[in-house]
């Protein structure tokens, strides 16, 4: 008989593991090993527990993904109940239950007009997706020259080949250069480091991209954005009106309009979807992260019935979409989407996350006044502490001090898990997290900058 009992090593065999025989993410891993770094053994709500019995707020919900806390169990009820009739069974050529029903679920709650949903496993992945049925989409309508894509400087869409050609982040891309294809850039609407008011900082980025679509919207197929926070760039936020003119724009030069809310779905800045603030419906949507409750890998790429229709025809057509992924459509990953929208409904979060987002406002506009806040971004549950050398001039502290990861590491000393993006101290609280925990999240948050940047020049 299997032995399934599973005994948890003490953390220094675990340790001498990570170092043996295991290469983390985005991780330097001389740096991380020296570290002492976290090593999750379980969690409970919005914590998570190490081998060693420490707990710490979930503080950026697991890199953005976590909703309604972690060991929910209406989720894991879902997934064993999954489990007792099929793990996975493919969906290429053919179907399976729960990943039809959050279909129907999931095309009920996007913006009008997205009409069919194409799974994946990663948001890279719906990126890819997005991109080459744009691509492929003008192909099928006779005008192959709209092929090349226009993206935002300092955008993240992912880390496949794909997703880093309409990325933007210098540090994570550049040296992938001779892998991309090459696109068009345009500066994404940052305000705090326009030389400016944050309507001309708007009305320059939306003449930028007129410009250039006026010169070459011909050979366009696609532009492709961060709907109202371009989030790895370092949580900055679009001014008000900025998508729903960028939407026009695309609209008057015939080219589509792709929405990247990978981070951004699922409730984050508010509304269930980001282009909701602006009542925009994009021609292509990406989600993934919230998308289970922050519990399985599942992504979606939502797309217009004009999109697929032109897809659709006899197999001598050749019109096929060429694309899919072994784990398409997982149906332990569709069980756990479908009871987390249960759970959105059935606890009113979205109603939550207007109410914690007060919260964090009211809690953290005093931060201002600290001598190394330059600004505080927020929409929703979403929040960017931009810190800086001087606040006066915004002059940013000298990259090798590291300063955001000073103030992440007194967080997690204090009791609380979180990831800077440069000098940029992030806070993504899980949604449902309640009232006192999210207090004493902010605690820790506050304290954390103000000991994390006490004596730095
Ligand atoms: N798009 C956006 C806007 C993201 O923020 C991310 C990840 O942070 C991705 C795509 C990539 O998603 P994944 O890490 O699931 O591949």
């Amino acid at each position: 008989m299997l032995d399934t009992t599973r005994t948890t090593a003490p953390y220094e065999e675990l340790l001498e593991r990570n170092r043996r025989y295991l290469w983390n993410p985005f991780t330097q891993m001389k740096g991380y090993l020296d570290s002492e770094p976290v090593i999750v053994e379980r969690a409970e709500g919005v914590r998570l527990v190490d081998v060693e019995g420490r707990s710490y707020y979930d503080g950026n919900s697991s890199m953005w993904l976590n909703v309604h806390g972690h060991r929910k169990a209406e989720l894991d009820r879902a997934i064993s109940e999954q489990l007792e009739r099929v793990a996975h069974s493919t969906l290429l050529g053919q179907g399976n239950v729960p990943a039809l029903e959050l279909a129907e679920r999931l095309v009920e709650i996007v913006p009008p007009g997205l009409g069919k949903v194409f799974y994946s496993d990663s948001g890279s992945e719906a990126v890819e997706i997005a991109l080459k049925l744009a691509v492929g989409y003008w192909r099928r309508l006779g005008r192959p020259e709209k092929r090349v894509l226009v993206s935002m400087r300092n955008a993240y869409h992912g880390d496949t080949v794909g997703a880093v050609s309409v990325g933007g982040i210098d540090l994570f891309h550049s040296e992938f250069e001779p892998l991309l294809f090459p696109t068009r850039k345009v500066t994404y609407p940052y305000a705090y480091r326009f030389d400016g008011s944050q309507e001309e900082c708007a009305a320059a980025c939306l003449a930028e991209l007129e410009q250039d679509l006026d010169a070459h919207g011909s050979e366009t197929a696609a532009v492709v954005v961060e709907p109202i926070v371009q989030a790895a760039a370092g949580m900055v936020t679009m001014p008000p009106g900025f998508l729903r003119e960028l939407a026009s724009l695309c609209r008057a030069h015939e080219v589509l309009l792709v929405c990247d809310e990978v981070a951004v779905g699922f409730g984050r800045t508010g509304p269930m979807f980001a282009c909701e603030h602006e009542d925009v419906t994009p021609d292509l949507m990406t989600v993934g992260k919230g998308i289970t409750g922050g519990y399985l890998p599942l992504a979606a790429t939502f797309t217009t019935d004009a999109i697929y229709d032109a897809f659709l025809g006899e197999h001598e057509d050749l019109r096929t979409f060429y694309h899919g992924h072994s784990y398409t459509g997982n149906q332990l990953a569709c069980a756990a989407a479908l009871a987390s929208l249960e759970l959105f409904e059935r606890d009113a979060l979205l109603d939550r996350v207007a109410a914690s987002s007060e919260i964090v406002r009211s809690r953290l506009a005093h931060l201002t006044a600290l001598p190394h806040v330059g600004e505080i971004r927020q929409r929703g549950l979403m929040i960017g502490i931009e810190l800086v050398r001087d606040r006066a001039t915004k002059e940013t502290f000298d990259w090798k001090l590291a300063v955001g990861q000073r103030v992440c590491r007194r967080a997690r000393e204090l009791g609380m898990i979180t990831r800077p993006l440069g000098d940029v101290v992030t806070f993504v609280p899980p949604l449902a997290t309640e009232d006192s925990d999210l207090d004493a999240m902010l605690d820790i948050l506050e304290q954390a900058v103000v000991e994390g940047t006490e004596g730095v020049v």
